[in-house]
């Protein structure tokens, strides 16, 4: 049933379309951590929809608060709305550090990029710059502006020149770099200065600097200790906003409700989509310190900034992870994974890092003359699926096993999905 769904929906789909070609079932049902495909074989999903599912696929308390919006209206324009204050009002809960009690919240459209594309005016208009600084590896969406910061040509394709004025440095990616952690802080932070101070190739007017505090599709790149702090350091010095981009780390996925926390460092203005809509609804914003809320009404405007379903969504989705306490959940099976994985890298020379923070896990694999090993990422995917556990690739060279389950994944699941992608490693690895 998955094979006849795919071909018949690939001859008449676009061809921009992504199908995850190693993946090919077409789905039916997902609940909690699972989903089952048209054929009705079950998988445990190691990676919810790239980081969306964080309360589990059909989350019936999220659902619950769906179907009573639904039967009352399903969209207005931006109209205040109760479903809108609640969300504002817990999303200011759950705010870090200083943006706690002293931020402005913008909606988006469905998609992260959205949400990007705010944050890049938000910066030009406050500082009046052009000057974007991004960084290699980096991704950041599909839309104009967002693909302009994203660090990795291959999702830029054909469609350069994009914004002007954007510089890449590097990302503390030690492995990448062969540094120690502090030497590879030490070296990006020093680009990052010198593109703010270098009379001959640094830019004239600075807006801001874009940064996922912890990289996703750049391999799950959670950086030294050392690097959100002197990004905070040269943002204040160079009087310009400093930006995470908390899309695909955000809302519980690092154990912390944002990556920021793991760092104890505060952005002026971060993204947020993807888990916001709570079981999967289509939802972005971007949130900011209020001291930038200079700009005028309709300067972010749109027919679907801020969907009411989604709204409602993300307001039960946020309360059921404080009130599952799934943020220590997610330390604490996300400890249980690193755990299972480092055994099995401690065997296996193949496998040169596992990293990441909560239940954002990543595993580089190199081949035996330690150079970036995609081949091995792709069989272990497909192993994976073979056996029952759907898993993500990442990484600039597609090396690396990326996951990142919902965070109602229970401890069983988990060992089952692990004693798969253990044997997986171990046969591709052979
Ligand atoms: N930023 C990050 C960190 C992301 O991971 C993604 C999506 N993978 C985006 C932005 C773009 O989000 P969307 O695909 O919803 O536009």
């Amino acid at each position: 049933n998955s094979q006849r769904l795919i071909e018949k929906q690939q001859r008449i789909d676009s061809s921009a379309v992504a199908y995850p070609e190693d993946i090919p079932i077409a789905l039916e049902d997902g609940k909690g951590a699972t989903v089952r495909d048209a054929d009705g074989n079950t998988f445990i999903d190691m990676f919810a929809g790239i980081g969306v599912m964080n309360v589990g696929h059909s989350n019936p308390y999220v659902l619950e608060a769906v179907h009573e919006q639904t039967d009352k209206y399903v969209h207005t324009v931006d109209f205040p709305t109760e479903a809108r204050l609640e969300l504002i009002e817990k999303l200011d809960e759950i705010a870090p550090g200083s943006l706690q009690g002293n931020n402005k919240v913008v909606f988006g459209g469905p998609t992260g990029s959205d949400a990007i594309e705010a944050a890049i005016k938000l910066a030009k208009y406050n500082t009046g710059g052009t000057g974007l600084v991004a960084f290699r590896g980096a991704y950041h969406g599909a839309t104009s502006g967002a693909m302009s910061i994203t660090g990795n040509k291959d999702f830029k394709g054909d469609y350069t020149p994009l914004l002007p004025d954007v510089t890449h440095a590097p990302y503390p990616n030690p492995v990448e770099m062969e540094k120690s952690p502090p030497e590879a802080v030490e070296h990006s932070l020093e680009e990052v200065k010198a593109i703010f101070d270098d009379p001959y190739g640094g830019f004239a007017n600075p807006a801001g600097i874009f940064v996922e505090p912890i990289q996703g599709e750049g391999g799950v790149v959670a950086p030294p200790k050392g690097f959100l702090q002197g990004l905070r350091d040269i943002a204040d010095d160079n009087d310009v906003p400093l930006v995470f981009d908390e899309i695909q780390s955000g809302l519980g996925r690092s154990g912390q409700w944002w990556a920021s926390e793991c760092y104890d460092v505060t952005p002026d203005v971060m993204t947020t989509a993807k888990a916001l809509g709570g079981t999967g609804f289509p939802l972005s914003a971007t949130i900011y310190d209020e001291e930038l809320d200079t700009w005028g009404s309709g300067d972010h405007a749109g027919t679907y900034r801020g969907h009411v379903v989604g709204m409602r969504a993300g307001t039960r989705a946020i309360e059921y992870i404080q009130e599952h306490d799934l943020l220590a959940h997610a330390r604490d099976l996300g400890g249980y994974i690193r755990d299972r994985l480092e055994e099995a890298a401690e065997a296996n020379p193949r496998i040169v890092e596992v990293r990441g923070k909560g239940l954002f896990i990543g595993a580089e694999f190199v081949d035996e003359d330690g150079s970036p090993d995609d081949e091995a990422a792709d069989e272990l995917q497909d192993y994976c699926f073979e056996h029952g556990v759907l898993v993500w690739k990442a990484g600039r060279h597609g090396n690396v096993l990326r996951l990142l389950p919902p965070l109602v994944l229970t401890h069983e699941l988990a060992e089952t999905a692990l004693d798969v992608i253990v044997e997986g490693i171990d046969e591709v690895t052979d």
